[in-house]
């Protein structure tokens, strides 16, 4: 049993399927994960050309399908890895038994934790450019953060948009230097350094947004229409919370150079358990890892 449809969870299918390990795939609510939500990858090795993020996970699915994975667009909502038959609960009421669990349900954006932010959801608030910048062609727009994300997002929006504001909490940003370069060359992004949005503002829709400058401590109103927010991500594993060994920040724990988890039987790959790289490719690395590792793991225990 696979959990989760992104380059890990994709890659662990087509090893485990070309393995005879017979894998069922549960995509969860996001079918192909994080890289719905980007636009063009230019990162992963052999597309010469770049390619969107959509397109490249409908590859990976036609590929995983290809050699016999079933999957299912359930999302898991119950597991119970007491073993040696790990069982789980699907959404619909399906009860899952399996002799290997591989985890691949990645990453989900960070929110900023205002009032505010909640309440104009979907109405102006969004932490996706790709899925939500077109709703915001020819208006101004604020992006949030300092990382590859907000570099990304206000790159992207800046071909939609006459300006973008990106505020950045400190005086410089933590994203690669092509990203920052690549904000730097844009002529409508404007960087708000030391800048914090404290309160998005409007009626039924956002208006502007109210930034706090922590060094000289003034305010200001920023008149924009779009607030994306790009500030990272956490790991989707809630669900394992009281099974598997997690760190504080609740990224599984694998063995070391293995995606072997605190549980036999269990295995983690992708941004589920790597807060570091987090990059489709090492995901997808991981999740040929964790496939080779279920598959000694049902030799070892005379399975298959
Ligand atoms: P990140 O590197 O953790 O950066 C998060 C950014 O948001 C930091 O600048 C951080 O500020 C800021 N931030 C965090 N909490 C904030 C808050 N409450 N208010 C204001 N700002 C806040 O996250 P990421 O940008 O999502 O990148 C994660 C990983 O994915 C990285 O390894 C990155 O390289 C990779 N990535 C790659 C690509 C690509 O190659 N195309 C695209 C996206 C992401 P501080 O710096 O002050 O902490």
């Amino acid at each position: 049993m696979i959990i989760g449809a992104g380059p890990a969870g994709y890659t662990a299918a087509i090893y485990a399927a070309r393995a005879n390990l017979n894998p069922v795939l549960y995509t969860g609510m996001e079918p192909g994960g994080q890289l719905m939500i980007t636009n063009d990858v230019e990162n992963y090795p052999g597309y010469a050309d770049g390619v969107l993020g959509p397109e490249m996970m409908e590859d990976f699915r036609k590929q995983a399908e290809r050699f016999g994975t079933i999957i299912r667009v359930e999302t898991i909502v119950e597991v119970d890895l007491k073993g040696p038959v790990h069982k789980a609960r699907s959404e619909s009421g399906l009860e899952i038994e399996s002799d290997t669990i591989i985890i691949a349900t990645g990453a989900s954006a960070k929110w900023l934790g205002l009032e505010s932010e909640k309440k104009f959801q979907n109405k102006g608030v969004s932490a996706c450019a790709v899925c939500d910048g077109f709703f915001f062609k020819g208006q101004e727009v604020a992006v949030v953060g300092g990382g590859d994300t907000a570099a990304e997002e206000s790159t992207y929006l800046s071909k939609l948009c006459p300006k973008v504001h990106l505020l950045v909490r400190r005086d410089e940003m933590r994203a690669s230097k092509i990203m920052q370069d690549r904000v730097f060359k844009s002529k409508n992004i404007q960087i708000h350094w030391n800048s914090e949005a404290m309160e998005i503002l409007g009626n039924e829709q956002v208006k502007g947004v109210r930034v706090f400058n922590n060094k000289t401590e003034e305010e200001r109103i920023l008149d924009v229409q779009g607030f994306f927010v790009a500030i990272g991500h956490t790991p989707n594993t809630q669900l394992f919370r009281d099974w598997l060994k997690m760190d504080d920040t609740g990224y599984i724990i694998t063995n070391s150079d293995t995606t072997i988890t605190s549980v036999e039987g269990v295995f983690a790959c992708g941004d589920a358990q790597d807060k570091v790289y987090r990059q489709a490719v090492t995901a997808a690395g991981t999740g040929c890892m964790a496939a080779l590792d279920a598959e000694r793991y049902l030799t070892d225990k005379g399975i298959i």
